[in-house]
Formats: C-alpha cells, structure tokens, sequence
C-alpha cells in the first residue's frame, strides 16, 4: 500500500528548512499505511502552542495524518540520515527507522518545530527492524515527555498518538501505535558523526551552519562560529543533564544518537525517574554494565560532546587557518563549558533542594551539608522524589513535620543527624519559613510518573484498551509541583511487588 492522495488540510502549510539541505542529509520516503487506525489521545495543549486544529486533527483526515495513511499535500516525508556510538561502539550508519519527518510548523512563538511520526513503517535506514513502534513504549514516551515539559525541563513531546490496528511482532505481538512527535529538531550528535565519518568536511559546515542558524543564532556573527556553537552545545547539555539529576531522571540510552543539539531531551525508550535515590540505578535491560546509570550521566554527556568535537575538528583548524592540535586544543578549551554549566546548575540546584541561599561565601560547606544528605539518602534507601518534597514542606524547628521525611530513611536516626545540621543551617538565613517552603516546593515535584504507575498505564491499555489511568497519571504528573491531596496515591513508591526493575527498549 502506499499513502492515497494528498489532503488539503487546515493546517498551515509544513515548511521544510532541514529538507532544503542536500539530498544526502535524508532519504525522501512515504510512510507506510496501517490497516485500521484509531486516535488514542490528542495533546491539546501542544496542539494550541502550535496553533493546529485540534477539531481537524482528531477527525478521519487528521487521524489519517497522524497514522501516515494520508498526508496534507505541503508535508515532505523524509527519513533524516545519521550515525551513532550506541554503548560506545560506532555505527556508521543509523538514520530514521522508523520515524519519518513531515515537515516543520512554526508554533505561535514563532519558534520552528519539527512534527515526525514514530513507528511509520520502514525506510531506507530500518535495516532489520520493521518501522513500527509499540503501543506500550508509545505510551511511555507521551507520559515522560509530558511530565518532563511539566517540569519545566526543555524536552521533546507528543502531539498525539494513534493505534495502527496492527500487531508489532516482539517477543510477542503487540498492538502497534505511532506516536506523532514534536522537537525543536532531530539533529543529533550523531548526525555530525554520519558525515565526519564519511570524511565529508563539506556537509559537517552546512550542517553546522544550519544548526547555528537554527538553533544559535546568536552565533551568527561570531569570529570563531564553530568552537563557540561547540561551546554552547555543551553548555545547554550540562544545563539539561544537571536538571535530570536533580529530579531523579535516568534517560538509559544516552547514544550519540539520542542526544539532541537543540538542547532538549529526546528519545524516551528504557528510561525512568527513580525511587529510591541510588547513584548507581539502572533501569535498561540492554545496559548491563551500567554505562548510562543515573550517576554516570554526567560523564557520558561530557563523553558525547567529545565525538561531537572530534567532528568539528576540521571546521575549527580550517577556521584557525592552524593545524590539528591547534583545534584540539580550541575544542578542548570549548568543552570546558560543558562543566561550567553543569556544575553551577547541579550543585546550586541541590543546595535550592533543600532551601539554603547563597549568601556568595560558603557555598563549600553547603555542598557538603547536601552531598552528606544524598550519601546518607543512598545508604538508608530514601526516595529521592519524596525526600526533597517532604523537607519542602517541613519546618526544622518542629519535629512533626520532620516525621515524614525521617520515617522515609530504613534508620531514620541518620536523618535526624543530619536535620540537626539543616536546621543550624536555616537559622543563619533568618527567612521565615513559608518562603522557603515555597522556593522548595518550586525546585521538588510532588509527582513524578513512576515507574509502576507507568506500567500499570501500559498494563491497562495493552490488555483492556483503558486509557483511564493514563488520563489520571497526565494530569498529576503535568502539574508536578502542585499538591493533588485528592491523587495522593500517585506519591506512593512501588510496593515490593510493584517493583519494576527494567524498562525494555520496545523497539
Ligand atoms: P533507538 O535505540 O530507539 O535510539 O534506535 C536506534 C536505531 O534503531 C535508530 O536508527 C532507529 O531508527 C532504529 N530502530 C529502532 N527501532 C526500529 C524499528 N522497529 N524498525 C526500524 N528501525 C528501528
Ligand atoms: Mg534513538
């Protein structure tokens, strides 16, 4: 089959910047139309952001959209080409799979964002796979995004996802969906990789060069372009990846490939908020040595960036009119800003955690004071989310309000220590409480999508086709900060037997 005759739509017509660059960025190919589709939720409020029609997208022509049996007559559908290191190891060649790109729309901000459907049947890179996506990690990726866009955490998010009618052959079948994905773009570290690969200077420039026009504008004008677009990667990455730490974000495939230049986090497949705060958590069944553990992020981003500048070695000694090592040493100098972002971002975020202000002189023992409460929320098996919530809401100098945050430690007596030290330290900063409380609440969600209630999302849709509690985790994990006394359950770790110790790729 192949998609029938293009629509008119009341769309406002997709635009293809990334299209215009040259033939062997991406491959043109249609998407592969699926037997029966039906709409499984539309995300309103991203519809309204992109001034879209929310009435024509959830009608036979938008559905028909948004599973790729029909497309609006401006939409371009183009495989985007790219490489990666997955795990470490490099892979030439990866591409779009199974996502193909429709086209771009530029939202009511005036900012342009790319609309790709994920799991639109084969293209030219899906070597083995079949281009499908499953309806469970479809599920999974709406929810996180959602919840991460709730957090304020620049991200990647769903505009909609349908049901294909069509099982997706795993391990067993599986209801097939296509979730229609919304980013600022899909240019990726490994998009640089593909073409650096290939030895191909040329298209690392006009890559580059997009991405600046894109993405950095503001670079535009620089004497040195492509060490300070270098730079400001890296510093939106460090800025990201200390903003996943500090609430609980385990991404779980941080490839080349998933990680976005644009600054945002993308690619939701074996990933999770943890519970119980353990540096070393993993949740991916295909990470067995534990590369992308929660603590190890902010390496491997530092690791990533470093492909990256080996990629952009040429552009920078052409830049220079030096040699090699002269790059190496600029790109050296660039990456520095990846540590200059993270570390500010993570430890002043940490020392806001738990409600001291920088006074401008000791941050050193406050880092201390919340570097020991992480050792001693990993050795007592605190939950991280619910740690950070219940001292915003607690007062030091009263003991009940204490309970909660203590009776979380399996020897609540290594909280009461280190409360001891908090409360010593609160009194210096003479703020009264409430306004603490408030800059607490602000920086510590009182919900994240855990994991067994994502699972018990997916459990319900796969087997019973109810979406239900998918409606009811969207609602609390999209307003995190809030207090939803009424969806208290949603705050509850796993019981033991809700456990759940991987999430699997789904692909
Ligand atoms: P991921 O692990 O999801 O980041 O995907 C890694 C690579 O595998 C990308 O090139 C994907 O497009 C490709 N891929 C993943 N799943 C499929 C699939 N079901 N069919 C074809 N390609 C896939
Ligand atoms: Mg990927």
């Amino acid at each position: 089959m192949t998609p029938t005759a293009s629509a008119a739509a009341p769309l406002p017509p997709f635009e293809h910047s990334y299209a215009e660059l040259p033939g062997h960025f991406y491959a043109e190919i249609p998407p592969t139309p699926v037997p029966e589709p039906y709409l499984l939720r539309l995300n309103h409020a991203l519809i309204d952001e992109l001034g879209l029609d929310a009435d024509w997208l959830a009608s036979s022509d938008g559905v028909a959209m948004l599973a790729g049996n029909r497309l609006p007559e401006t939409a371009k559908p183009i495989a985007m080409a790219y490489a990666g290191h997955q795990f470490g190891n490099f892979v030439p060649s990866l591409g779009d799979g199974r996502a193909i790109l429709l086209g771009e729309v530029v939202d009511r901000q005036g900012r342009r964002r790319d609309v790709q459907l994920k799991g639109a049947g084969r293209t030219p890179f899906s070597r083995s796979g079949d281009g499908r996506a499953v309806l469970g990690p479809v599920l999974r990726e709406y929810i996180l995004g959602e919840a991460m866009h709730g957090l304020g955490i620049p991200t990647t998010r769903a505009l909609g996802m349908v049901a294909t009618g069509e099982p997706v052959f795993r391990e067993r079948p599986e209801p097939g969906a296509i979730l229609t994905r919304v980013a600022a773009s899909h240019i990726r570290v490994g998009t640089f990789e593909y073409f650096a690969r290939r030895g191909n200077t040329d298209a690392v420039r006009t890559l580059a060069d997009y991405l600046i026009q894109r993405h950095y504008p503001e670079l535009a004008e620089s004497d040195a372009p492509y060490a300070d677009l270098l730079a400001a990667i890296a510093a939106r990455q460090g800025e990201l990846i200390a903003r996943w730490l500090l609430v609980g974000f385990i991404h779980g495939v941080m490839n080349t490939d998933n990680m976005a230049l644009s600054g945002e986090t993308i690619d939701y497949g074996p990933c999770a908020f943890m519970d119980e705060y353990d540096p070393n958590q993993v949740y991916s069944s295909i990470d067995r040595f534990g590369r992308y553990a929660y603590g190890q992020q902010p390496s491997i981003g530092l690791w990533n960036l470093t492909q990256l500048a080996n990629c952009l070695l040429p552009l920078l000694a052409a830049d220079t009119e030096e040699d090699m090592e002269a790059a190496k040493t600029q790109a050296r100098s660039a990456l520095d800003a990846y540590g200059k972002a993270f570390e500010p971002a993570y430890y002043g975020g940490l020392r806001a955690k738990i409600g001291v202000m920088d006074d401008g002189t000791d941050t050193g023992a406050d880092d201390e004071l919340v570097t020991d409460l992480l050792g001693r929320m990993a050795q007592h098996r605190a939950d991280f989310t619910n740690t950070f919530r219940l001292l915003a809401d607690a007062r030091p100098d009263d003991p009940a309000t204490l309970e909660p945050v203590r009776a979380g430690f399996t020897d609540p007596a290594a909280f009461d220590t280190w409360a001891a030290q908090w409360r010593e330290r609160l009194t210096r900063q003479r703020e009264p409480d409430a306004e603490r409380q408030a800059r607490m609440r602000a920086l510590s969600p009182a919900y994240i999508p855990r994991n067994h209630r994502v699972q018990e999302v997916i459990d319900a849709a796969t087997e019973r086709g109810d979406l239900a509690p998918l409606e009811r985790l969207l609602a609390v994990v999209s307003r995190p900060y809030d207090d939803h006394p009424e969806q208290a359950e949603y705050r509850q770790p796993p019981q033991e037997h809700e456990v759940v110790h991987q999430t699997f790729c789904g692909t």
